[in-house]
């Protein structure tokens, strides 16, 4: 069903205090009457608008890099303070992989992790317990990843899998979630109808990540965004549910049960053991809109906190920030080294 409603836009005050003087809200407001979803009672409104003012571009002329991080400190300037308020609890790494451990690429296929990040990660996952929780099908992520010892979440969450040889953290067998195993045909179904759909729009991706389906723009011209848009919106109708959800340059369709990387984290911390414990340290790091659920679980359980990767000022649920993979490699990096000195004092 689609359906024209007013956008709640609220907007971002600048540094004097003063609303910017932007068109951003008039534009914003055209591009939804075009473009608002409702399917199947998931609201899904303005996401090719979003992933317009997302850009830096529009952003940085709405919040100042300098204010932004006042909020949202670079957890590398912070490194003493996060290992201070995690004294005495068990660190939990929980890691996204695309734009987290590998740098965003236009195409899908090719978005390699460096060795010397694997070599991180690895370090890592033999200081903490360590899982990769990823938009992506899981076996997908694996291959990027190539680490036996994590745990992998994919598909934002809808298949948990434990470490082949089991955890050296809990003692118990492989551990496997599928939640939404139920969708699999419905899953498998629109897919082929989305490429079809869209096979005449350049530069358009259907990517099938098992539990969920994923719409790229990275390579398709922003003019073509909208026609882009109402094509899946034209397939989705047919499919009360499955619902909408948006990354970074692409749309994500995915069951409507109430499962995401939030509650991956969740049921991970549990199946670790630390359901109810407050010795726990849950960290993750990503950089999606998908990851802002798990950094709202994190505020909300008052545990532990939330990295958010941008370069760019957005709104995000995370306490902390750094600018890209990079810097998220040197923030693994420094744990290691201070676990490993812990180790050897
Ligand atoms: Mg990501």
């Amino acid at each position: 069903m689609v359906r024209f409603i007013e956008e709640n836009t609220k907007p971002v005050k600048n540094e004097t205090g003063d609303e910017p003087k932007t068109d951003v809200t008039t534009a914003k407001k055209k591009v939804l009457q075009d473009l608002i979803i409702n399917n199947g009672g998931g609201l899904i409104n303005s996401w090719v608008d979003s992933m317009r003012t997302c850009s830096p571009t529009h952003l940085k002329s709405l919040m100042k890099r300098s204010s932004w991080l006042t909020e949202h400190p670079s957890a590398l300037d912070m490194f003493e303070e996060i290992l201070h308020v995690s004294e005495g609890k068990q660190i939990v790494m929980f890691l996204d992989y695309d734009g987290t451990l590998s740098p965003i690429v236009d195409d899908p296929d090719r978005a390699f992790m460096s060795k010397k990040m694997r070599r991180t990660v690895r370090k890592l996952a033999n200081c903490f317990p360590t899982a990769i929780v990823s938009g992506r099908c899981r076996e997908k992520v694996y291959n990027f990843v190539k680490l036996t010892e994590l745990y992998y979440a994919g598909s934002h969450g809808m298949d948990i899998k434990g470490p082949e040889q089991g955890s050296k953290y809990k003692d118990d067998k492989t551990l496997i979630c599928q939640p939404a195993t139920e969708f699999l045909p419905m899953i498998d179904e629109v897919y082929q109808k989305l490429v079809e759909k869209t096979n005449l729009t350049p530069g358009a991706n259907i990517e099938n990540n098992k539990f969920c389906v994923s719409v790229h723009f990275r390579r398709v011209d922003e003019k073509n965004w909208s026609d882009l848009a109402n094509q899946v919106r034209s397939v989705m109708k047919d499919y009360p549910k499955l619902r909408l959800t948006q990354g970074r340059k692409v749309l994500e369709i995915r069951p409507i049960i109430k499962w995401d990387k939030g509650k991956a984290l969740e049921f991970l911390l549990e199946s670790l053991g630390y359901a109810n414990s407050t010795d726990v340290f849950p960290l993750y790091i990503g950089d999606d809109r998908t990851d802002e659920d798990a950094f709202k679980i994190l505020r909300e359980r008052r545990q532990g906190l939330g990295i958010l990767v941008s370069k760019f000022p957005k709104e995000t649920n995370a306490s902390y920030s750094l600018e890209e993979p990079d810097e998220v490699m040197d923030f693994l990096q420094r744990l290691v080294e201070w676990k490993q000195s812990r180790a050897g004092a």
